[in-house]
């Protein structure tokens, strides 16, 4: 234990703090740990359909920076904008750290292993190959994942414990995805294709579906249909998320209702998804849940309607740990998790970093991590 964790500490991964941050006990003497978070930081973008949201993370899942573009264009215009905006976000956030690398995410099938952007169908890119353009132009390594699953990986790490053991995440925004992990694993599977809920068929919808079809999970929860709904009635002028949870927050009982029938919905998807899979746990990354937390209710209570195990919903279901840096921690997550993964990986190319200006003590409290004294 020692030798493992005098390397982690010579590589900057962890650190020791004072003997006093400890309450005295009985024994060996121990010397507390900490994950460093000075010295390390992971680059992340998030390719979304309105917009691109870059961020420098710590290695505690700690958003350190976050800017968001515009996302417009075919795919390569949209990575030939990253490939223009990164470095100086990098000189703007990450002078004086060592950056691990950049995790590149969004929704729909990802091929974490090929680097490679499958199928994502609100924005038309099909076989996109988003690791090779950006490796090659960044110089940097690159992490591609599917979102839902970076956020399953992003709560095995730092949220509910819980997580290890089993869970299920749902993101329902433009795009709906899950992801589910056994045994602190996340499942890809042989097509790259785990966690494909968009195109599974909820009985009481009749939403027409890009596929063909009616009913599909992606087109009846999908934020644009949501946004339809809302322009269509008048809530709101231009279809956008942010003008209609300020409408919702501002007390408009039209939009509020919007929210709760998307919710309800949701509620009786994870009831499915929960009697199919038991998880310990499940972790909804979905804008009401965030936002508007007095709809919970609603999904909690369709949830117990509608399931034959979940008994507990509120014990069970839990809102991203993230909140509102969701996206920008997805990002880095995939980065985080290969770190996390093999710490070791890092003494390829080790150079000595320097701490970064005025690098704040984590928000977090410490670990309870502790290393024997010799
Ligand atoms: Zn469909």
């Amino acid at each position: 234990m020692s030798r493992q964790t005098a390397g982690l500490i010579s590589l900057g991964l962890l650190r020791e703090l004072p003997a006093s941050s400890l309450s005295p006990r009985v024994g060996r003497p121990h010397v507390p740990l900490d994950v460093d978070t000075r010295r390390h930081l992971a680059c992340g973008v998030h390719i979304a359909v309105p917009f691109v949201t870059f961020s420098v993370v710590d290695l505690r899942g700690q958003v350190v920076a976050r800017e968001q573009r515009p996302r417009e264009g075919d795919a390569m215009t949209v990575l030939q904008m990253i490939i223009r905006h990164l470095p100086g976000f990098l000189a703007r956030h990450a002078t004086g750290s060592r950056v691990l690398g950049l995790g590149v995410v969004t929704g729909g099938r990802v091929d974490p292993e090929l680097g490679l952007v499958v199928e994502h169908e609100p924005l038309d890119w099909r076989d996109v190959p988003v690791r090779a353009v950006l490796a090659a132009a960044t110089g940097l390594p690159v992490h591609v994942d599917g979102h839902a699953r970076a956020l399953a990986q992003a709560e095995i790490l730092f949220g509910d414990p819980r997580a290890r053991r089993s869970l299920l995440h749902l993101f329902v925004g433009n795009v709906a995805d899950a992801a589910f992990a056994t045994d602190g694993s996340v499942h890809i599977g042989p097509n790259s294709a785990a966690g494909g809920i968009a195109h599974l068929r909820l009985a009481d919808s009749d939403a027409h579906c890009r596929c063909g079809r009616s009913g599909c999970v992606q087109a009846t929860l999908s934020e644009r249909t949501l946004l339809r709904h809302a322009v269509g009635e008048g809530i709101i002028s231009r279809p956008d998320l942010q003008d209609l949870l300020a409408a919702a927050l501002g007390g408009d009982r039209r939009a509020v209702a919007l929210f709760r029938d998307r919710l309800r919905v949701v509620g009786r998807l994870i009831a499915l998804l929960v009697d199919m899979m038991d998880p310990e746990i499940v972790v909804l990354t979905e804008a009401a849940t965030l936002f508007l937390p007095a709809l919970r209710a609603d999904l909690f209570a369709e949830i117990s309607a509608y399931s034959r195990v979940c008994a507990e919903p509120e014990r069970m279901v839990l809102p991203s740990s993230f909140g509102p840096d969701v996206l920008a921690v997805a990002a880095g997550a995939a980065v985080l998790d290969a770190v996390h993964r093999s710490p070791h990986s890092l003494l390829a190319g080790l150079t000595t970093p320097r701490p970064a200006a005025g690098a704040a003590s984590p928000r977090r409290p410490a670990t309870p991590l502790t290393r024997h004294g010799n």
